[in-house]
C-alpha cells in the first residue's frame, strides 16, 4: 500500500527525537513564579502598568484588531504616532510600522535589492534576514561572521546595486556588529547597509537608540534599520526606520507591507507607551547593559564559557544538544528560566544557554540565577 502523504512526518519528527531536537510548546502561566531570563523583555516594561494601561486603552479606543492592511483601513492615528516618535528616537527620518520584526525585515530586504542586485550576508544572521534574502532573488554573498574585509571581499567587483545585511546584536552569541567599519566598506563600494537592529533598539546608544546611533550612523541617507517592538518596547510589532525615500518606496512596493493586516491597536499603543518611558528613564538601557555584564562575569569565574555581552544577550557553552536541553530543564526546576538554542536554531555542533539582562532584575534575583546555572551546570568538558 502506498504511504499516505503526511507519513513520513512521523518518521522525521522519530529521527528528531531520537537526536535530542524535538521541541514542545510549553503554555506559560499567568504570575509565572520562575525568574525569567529566556524572554526579551530587555527593559522590562511588557508588565509596566502605563505600557499595559495604554495598550488597553488603545484597544478600547480603536479596536482589538486594525480591521484591514495599512493602504486601506489598517492605519489609526496611532500608528503614525509611533513611527515619527521610532524616527526620531533612532534619528531617522522615517519610520513604517509593520505587523513584526519578521515581515519588516522580509519587507527592507526583498523591496531594497532585486535580481540583478548583489546582497552581502553575515553568516550568523537572523533566520528573517535570511528568508528576506531568499525571497529577492538577488545574488548573495554569505559573509564569514562580523569580518569587514569579507564584506568588502564580497561587494569588490559588483557594478549593479549592492547592500550588506547584518545583525546589529547577533541573536545567539549575543556580540555586535562591527558597524562603523561595515558602514566605510559600504561607502567605500557604493553599497547600502540593511541593519536588523531587533537586540540593539532599547539596550544600546544614548537614550537607547540602538546600535545605528550608537556607531554614529544614526540619519545616514545610505543606512536602513529594521526593529522589533517585541522586545525592549515590551509589546509586539516590528518597524524599518530610515530615509523617507526607502519609507515611501516601502509603502508602495513591500509585499508584507501591502497583503498584511496592519498591526493591532493595542500592540501600537503599548509600544507607543514604552518609548515614553524610556525617554523618560534613560537609566533603563544602562542598567540592562550593567546586568548583562554582571551575569557574565559572575559566570566566567565560576568557569562556565560566557560570552562577553556587547547588549543584553549572554551566551553560555553547553555541551551538546541533549546536555543543553538537561541544563535548562534542571534552571527551571530550580525557579529560573533561561533560553535553549539548539540546532537548527544553531549551526550544527553548537549547543547554548541564553540568558537575556533586564533592566529591572534586582542583584538579588541576578545571584539567584547566577548560583542556580552554576549549581546545574554540567559535568561534561563544553567546547564547540
Ligand atoms: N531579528 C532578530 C535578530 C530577532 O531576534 C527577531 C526575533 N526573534 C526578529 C528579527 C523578528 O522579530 P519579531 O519577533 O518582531 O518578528
Amino acid at each position: 500500500m502506498p504511504e499516505a502523504p503526511f507519513d513520513w512526518l512521523d518518521r522525521h519528527a522519530e529521527q528528531r527525537r531520537r537526536a535530542g531536537l524535538s521541541r514542545t510548546l510549553r503554555p506559560r502561566p499567568a504570575d509565572d513564579p520562575v525568574l525569567d531570563l529566556a524572554g526579551n523583555d530587555y527593559l522590562g516594561l511588557t508588565h509596566h502598568p502605563r505600557v499595559t494601561r495604554a495598550a488597553a486603552d488603545a484597544a478600547l479606543r480603536w479596536g482589538a484588531g486594525s480591521t484591514g492592511s495599512r493602504l486601506v483601513t489598517g492605519t489609526t492615528a496611532l500608528h503614525g504616532e509611533l513611527e515619527a516618535e521610532l524616527a526620531a528616537l533612532c534619528g531617522a527620518e522615517a519610520a513604517l510600522v509593520f505587523a513584526s520584526g519578521y515581515a519588516a525585515n522580509l519587507a527592507a530586504v526583498s523591496a531594497l535589492t532585486g535580481p540583478g542586485t548583489l546582497i552581502a550576508s553575515d553568516a550568523a544572521n537572523h533566520a528573517s534576514l535570511i528568508d528576506g534574502c531568499r525571497l529577492s532573488r538577488a545574488e548573495k554573498a554569505v559573509v564569514p561572521h562580523a569580518d569587514p574585509e569579507a564584506f568588502a571581499k564580497a561587494l569588490a567587483g559588483h557594478d549593479g546595486r549592492a547592500v550588506a545585511v547584518t545583525d546589529s546584536v547577533f541573536s545567539v552569541d549575543g556580540d555586535a556588529a562591527p558597524l562603523a567599519a561595515l558602514a566605510v566598506v559600504c561607502r567605500e563600494a557604493g553599497a547600502g547597509l540593511l541593519v536588523d537592529d531587533a537586540h540593539g533598539l532599547g539596550v544600546l546608544g544614548e537614550g537607547g537608540a540602538g546600535a545605528v546611533s550608537a556607531a554614529g550612523l544614526a540619519g545616514s541617507p545610505d543606512v536602513v534599520t529594521t526593529v522589533t517592538l517585541s522586545k525592549s518596547l515590551g509589546s509586539q510589532g516590528g518597524a524599518v526606520v530610515g530615509p523617507a525615500r526607502v519609507i515611501r518606496h516601502l509603502v508602495e512596493n513591500a509585499r508584507t507591507f501591502i497583503f498584511d493586516t496592519g498591526l493591532a491597536p493595542a500592540a501600537v499603543g503599548g509600544a507607543l507607551e514604552a518609548l515614553r518611558v524610556i525617554r523618560e528613564e534613560p537609566g533603563r538601557p544602562v542598567r540592562t547593559r550593567e546586568v548583562a555584564r554582571e551575569l557574565s562575569e559572575r559566570l566566567a569565574s565560576a568557569g562556565l564559557l560566557a560570552s562577553t555581552p556587547d547588549a543584553a544577550v549572554v551566551s553560555v557553552r553547553a555541551p551538546s544538544p541533549e546536555a543543553a536541553l538537561r541544563w535548562a530543564e534542571r534552571c527551571r526546576e530550580q525557579g529560573v528560566a533561561v533560553g535553549c538554542f539548539r540546532p537548527p536554531s544553531v549551526p550544527d555542533g553548537i549547543s547554548r544557554l541564553r540568558l537575556t539582562a533586564r533592566a529591572d532584575l534586582t542583584a538579588a534575583q541576578v545571584d539567584a540565577a547566577v548560583g542556580v546555572v552554576v549549581g546545574t551546570a554540567p559535568r561534561e568538558p563544553i567546547g564547540d
